[in-house]
């Protein structure tokens, strides 16, 4: 199915940087709209900035902040879903999906990009993925969006087999850093935990890491 606008729908503010800025790069490139449905502020993230930028009570604020300047730079629309961080799973599944099934029904978007329940690195990847997916089940089967699943965990080569979409985000991987290191208070952690010995190398390591984006199309057994 062609691609006419894009839903990403995921918890963090950074993960749409992490695991979709090539996707919208070359979205950006063929003019197709995408809107990120952040699921939390991720204000129980350990990453405070190094040095510490911010305290529990202020994470939210920098973290919304950070949020808003890479979806700037993507060249994106965001809404934030209001979900309490680290706690996505303890919410009603039924409700989450009915929330996020009224968002699509406004924005109709022809893809929806989440994570792959039971393959995110994180419970909130996976209860946000699990909503959104059942999000488009509860749609009429001729209104659903295509969705594709994005897979983050460890061994999901191994389990799921090959991905059905791959976007080489090397490509345009100073667009994609960019947009990471607008969220300062994590991406600073990430590159300081690395402890490569020269940029050059630490850069080909992070194109190991991040250099491909890959998705599941998700099939709805029916
Ligand atoms: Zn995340």
């Amino acid at each position: 199915m062609e691609i006419k606008n894009i839903v990403v729908s995921f918890p963090h503010p950074d993960d749409e940087s992490f695991g979709t800025a090539g996707l919208i790069y070359e979205s950006n490139q063929k003019n197709i709209p995408v809107t990120y449905l952040c699921g939390t502020l991720g204000e129980m993230g350990r990453n405070m900035g190094i040095p510490p930028i911010a305290n529990r009570e202020s994470l939210a604020d920098i973290r919304k902040k950070e949020l808003k300047d890479a979806c700037e730079h993507l060249g994106i629309d965001y809404q934030l879903l209001g979900y309490r961080d680290k706690a996505m799973e303890f919410e009603n599944k039924t409700q989450m999906a009915e929330h996020i099934k009224s968002i699509l029904e406004e924005i109709k978007p022809s893809h929806v990009v989440t994570h792959y329940p039971g393959h995110g690195v994180h419970p909130d990847h996976n209860a946000q993925g699990a909503a959104t997916i059942e999000a488009v089940r509860l749609m009429e089967p001729d209104k659903r969006p295509v969705v594709w699943a994005a897979a983050i965990s460890h061994n999901y080569i191994e389990e799921l087999g090959n991905p059905d979409v791959v976007i080489d985000a090397e490509k345009n991987f100073e667009f994609k850093m960019d947009a990471i290191m607008q969220h300062k208070s994590q991406a600073e952690g990430m590159l300081e935990k690395m402890e490569e010995p020269s940029e050059d190398i630490m850069i080909k390591e992070l194109k190991e890491r991040l250099g491909k984006e890959e998705f599941y199309i998700w099939h709805f057994n029916e």
